[in-house]
């Protein structure tokens, strides 16, 4: 396959969330999908971290570190989170092997690959996990962002912001990149949307036609929160999954 017919799966903060990464996979798949990339947090939230973890690693995907896979993977104080995501950092913890640690804390902050870049936050500073909500915000990336196409996740609402000269932010919406613009894109969220659409979200982007599609895809949500409930995690994380909040 030559690198120009390549068209990507971009995923992020899967968030333990097996039936939705599933579906978002199979729905790939009818997109012809043929390689795949993660902006990070295939941890957290929800009852299935380690099954997430095994399909990603056995899929050649690269992937980058996001803030869950971080303090999942590191003991390190979790003073600074809610203490809903708290709580459940400590119960992945004690899902994950010795292994699937170690992978996760190898995982690297940012990476270039074909040409655009991915990060989970932003990457003027990746290990700060600072949430881009504007474009005031989205403009300290763009300094250090190289590639016209950066795509992260991290606020789990999928959205665009353009540079050409100022910063503009657009609602998540199909588009063509342009030369001479930069993007920095969020993919949403396949495990746990915030954008008030409970359906799993994802990017695909064709590295031939420069098309960037933003998908949406339903999946059962049912099941997903009753393993939550029988792992005993916090209730709102299960009642959250169908708001989309
Ligand atoms: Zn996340």
């Amino acid at each position: 396959m030559k690198k120009e017919d390549t068209k990507f799966a971009v995923l992020g903060d899967i968030h333990g969330n097996i039936e939705a990464l599933e579906a978002v996979l199979d729905d790939a798949a009818e997109r012809n999908v043929n390689a795949y990339v993660c902006v990070g947090d295939i941890v957290g939230y929800n009852a299935d971290p380690s099954a997430c973890l095994e399909k990603i690693r056995a899929m050649d995907c690269i992937v980058v570190r996001g803030n869950h896979d971080h303090y999942c993977s590191h003991d390190e104080s979790l003073d600074d989170f809610h203490p809903l995501a708290a709580n459940v950092i400590d119960w992945t913890r004690h899902q994950l092997s010795d292994d699937q640690i170690e992978y996760l804390r190898n995982l690297k902050l940012s990476r270039m690959v074909s040409g655009f870049t991915l990060v989970h936050s932003t990457l003027d500073m990746p290990k700060k996990w600072g949430y881009v909500f504007d474009s005031l915000e989205a403009e300290a990336n763009f300094n250090y962002q190289t590639t016209s196409v950066c795509f992260h996740g991290h606020t789990h609402v999928p959205v665009i912001y353009e540079k050409k000269g100022h910063v503009t932010r657009h609602e998540a919406q199909n588009i063509t990149i342009a030369l001479g613009k930069k993007y920095f894109i969020n993919v949403g969220s396949v495990g746990q949307p915030r954008d008030g659409d409970p359906r799993a979200s994802y990017v695909t982007y064709n590295l031939r036609t420069k098309e960037i599609e933003f998908c949406r895809v339903r999946y059962d949500i049912a099941t997903t929160q009753a393993k939550i409930r029988k792992a005993g995690l916090p209730e709102r994380l299960a009642t959250r999954l169908e708001q989309g909040r």
